[in-house]
């Protein structure tokens, strides 16, 4: 026999401790998953065992004549409350291991007979003494090991069953479990030894910090309240199982990701100000440096479709200050995309074809181009994957250009089309914007060039007096750290000369961009590479920095040859900019010429190359032939 040595302090911090946990929980772990929900409801379980030992404590304290069937009845109470609490962390270990039903059932089945039989007997032990009796209104122990083996079997069960789904944690996670474990076996070592029974709520609250640190900490921007993307796919998860649907609106910042820029304060506020006050229980979700996503549980806010108009109001007269160019989208979450957790390819698909600085909603018919999508990128991926640079898939057609000085077709564009088993041909306002933001742009450049050196080398063999061919080339490829030196190699293996080889590219707004893409073409100017500023008139264009870069030819988009034929007015900003461009030796390229009508208006502004239907249609290039020998 000994006497209990107890003291309730630490009674008091696990239940403390385990209080602070479901506080931090609730505030920080907003999406609430099945496996959230069985972890606190196992810290629940801890406090209420502590609350009833120190509840058995406080009794004998403050009257040492408390019936001893009430102590007992406190004892039993705290001894079976502990062993549920291991009963629900088998649980908990399986469902947040993802064990299925049949694996689940045999730890499940044990841990349940466990507590059973040991709760069983623990109180029958204490009832009868044979645990545990009063002296002098002190707890004396009678040296049962029921409650000790107990929950040896239950280390034991845990142990197996964390052996079992060892290859499903991430080992560090497992790293963790082991040492936490061996310190809390140790722990209750030292608390039987010295008769503390005081530690034993102690080391039951040690698994549950493990858990909540390796398991739950959700990491999130502190600044911004933004998950990650693993609270994005719990989130998801958790509302296809329960059936619910949110609305989500996502904010996609190109210059954000691509230059890795952190946001202003200001753009922060306003975004955390758009994710509280609002709507309720959003949550916020940063997918990357410059695309958030908010999530609305529908249920909850049944005014959405007023607030979110709201929203884009104050969004509107708000994004005035910050001036990054942005792409949104507002949708609701359907079945169909959830299994699949698609939803941010799903986005991307959607800002592959919009334009900057619109903002977007989800029509039914999106679903249907976004397998569409789907099922390009992965074609993109596996051409961009092998490098073949004979890919059948990548197809070369072109389209003659006009040269006035000649008289003659001599030059032509290249323009790239895919042939896909799924899909046949497809064009490429679908699939360069899929490719560029996937990165894999710079493998079907390589591919198109390789095979139009290949097509101009045979051309040039067979006698036609084809000079030169233009390839496209996007500008955030010279980003590659070897764009320079992948173009070279191409044509140098082709044995063409340089000269024979043009490269199109188009204005890009911002200055790190625009520095590169001067190294760049300076570099390839060198070897004897053309250059052609293409789309002159769609964007932006800053007159300064473009004749900052070395352009050979600048080709003045379709929509100035509309606009030029529409209104006087446009003819002679047409006329003077062409003029300007001629004056400061730059040929002057008139593209989308489609009737008799375009055609003499370009030749009266000082064109040097017309280009558009009214001469050819894109033709595979292949078919180049046949147009020279008709033309000629
Ligand atoms: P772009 O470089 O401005 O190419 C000219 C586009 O205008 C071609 O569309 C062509 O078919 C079309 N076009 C030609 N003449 C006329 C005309 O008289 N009237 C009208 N309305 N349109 C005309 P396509 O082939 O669909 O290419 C679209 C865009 O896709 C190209 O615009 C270019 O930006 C991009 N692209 C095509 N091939 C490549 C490539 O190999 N690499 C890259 N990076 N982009 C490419
Ligand atoms: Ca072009
Ligand atoms: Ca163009």
């Amino acid at each position: 026999m000994q006497l209990e040595n107890y003291n309730s302090a630490s009674e008091i911090t696990v239940m403390g401790v385990c209080l602070v946990m479901v506080v931090l929980l609730l505030v920080s772990f907003k999406v609430r998953m099945k496996t959230f929900r069985i972890f606190a409801v196992t810290l629940g379980i801890l406090i209420f065992a502590t609350g009833a030992d120190l509840m058995l404590h406080y009794l004998m304290d403050k009257n040492p004549d408390t019936p001893r069937n009430i102590i007992y009845g406190l004892r039993s109470l705290y001894h079976v409350l502990l062993f549920a609490m291991l009963h629900h962390f088998v649980v908990y270990a399986c469902t947040a291991t993802a064990l299925t039903r049949e694996a689940r059932n045999p730890y499940v089945t044990l841990a349940t007979a466990l507590m059973i039989t040991f709760s069983i007997a623990d109180t029958v032990a204490i009832y009868t003494g044979r645990s545990m009796y009063i002296i002098d209104g002190k707890i004396a122990f009678e040296g049962s090991l029921i409650f000790t083996i107990g929950y040896g079997l239950f280390v034991v069960l845990i142990a197996t069953l964390l052996y079992r789904v060892r290859h499903r944690l991430y080992r560090r996670v497992m790293i963790g479990f082991f040492w936490v474990a061996v310190i809390s076996v140790g722990m209750l070592a030292v608390s039987r030894i010295r008769i503390q029974s005081t530690f034993t709520a102690t080391t039951f609250l040690f698994p549950l910090i493990a858990v909540m640190y390796l398991m739950h900490s959700n990491p999130y921007d502190v600044q911004l309240g933004a998950n990650d993307l693993r609270g994005l796919n719990n989130l998801i998860r958790y509302s296809d199982e329960n059936g619910k649907n949110y609305l989500f609106l996502s904010l996609y910042m190109r210059e954000l990701d691509e230059n890795g820029k952190t946001m202003s304060e200001e753009m922060r506020s306003l975004i955390r100000h758009v994710a509280e006050t609002y709507y309720r229980k959003s949550v916020l979700f940063q997918v990357s440096n410059g695309h958030m996503l908010l999530m609305v549980p529908k249920d909850k806010n049944p005014g959405y479709e007023e607030r979110t108009k709201e929203i884009l109001k104050e969004f509107d007269t708000e994004y005035e200050k910050f001036r990054y160019d942005y792409k949104m989208v507002i949708g609701e979450t359907t079945r169909e995309l959830s299994r699949k957790n698609d939803y941010i390819i799903f986005i991307r698909s959607i800002h592959a074809r919009i334009p900057e600085n619109t903002i977007y909603r989800v029509q039914a018919d999106d679903l249907n181009k976004f397998r569409m999508y789907e099922a390009v990128l992965k074609e993109v991926a596996d051409i961009a994957a092998k490098k073949n640079m004979e890919d059948p898939r990548v197809l070369v057609y072109c389209q003659p250009v006009y040269n006035i000085r000649t008289g003659k077709y001599d030059t032509a564009e290249a323009l790239m089309r895919l042939l896909l088993e799924d899909t046949g041909m497809i064009f490429p306002d679908l699939f360069i914007p899929l490719a560029e933001e996937n990165g894999y742009i710079h493998a079907l450049t390589q591919i198109i060039l390789n095979k139009t050196c290949t097509a101009l080398n045979n051309l040039i063999a067979e006698g036609y007096g084809i000079t030169r061919i233009s390839v496209n080339v996007s500008a955030m490829e010279l980003r590659e750290p070897d764009f320079c030196a992948d173009i070279g190699s191409i044509i140098d293996k082709s044995g063409l000369d340089a000269s024979r080889i043009a490269i199109e590219l188009t204005e890009s707004r911002n200055d790190s961009d625009f520095l590169l893409m001067k190294e760049r073409i300076e570099e390839l100017k060198q070897k004897g590479i053309t250059f052609y500023l293409d789309d002159f008139g769609t964007g932006y264009s800053n007159m300064e920095r473009i004749l900052e870069l070395p352009f050979d030819i600048i080709k003045f988009d379709r929509s100035m040859v509309i606009a030029g034929g529409q209104s006087k007015r446009s003819e002679q900003v047409l006329g003077s900019l062409a003029e300007l461009f001629s004056k400061l030796h730059y040929s002057v390229l008139y593209e989308g010429v489609e009737d008799e009508k375009d055609e003499n208006m370009c030749r009266e502004l000082n064109a040097s190359y017309l280009q558009g239907y009214k001469y050819s249609k894109p033709i595979p290039i292949s078919e180049l032939r046949r147009f020279l020998e008709k033309a000629s």
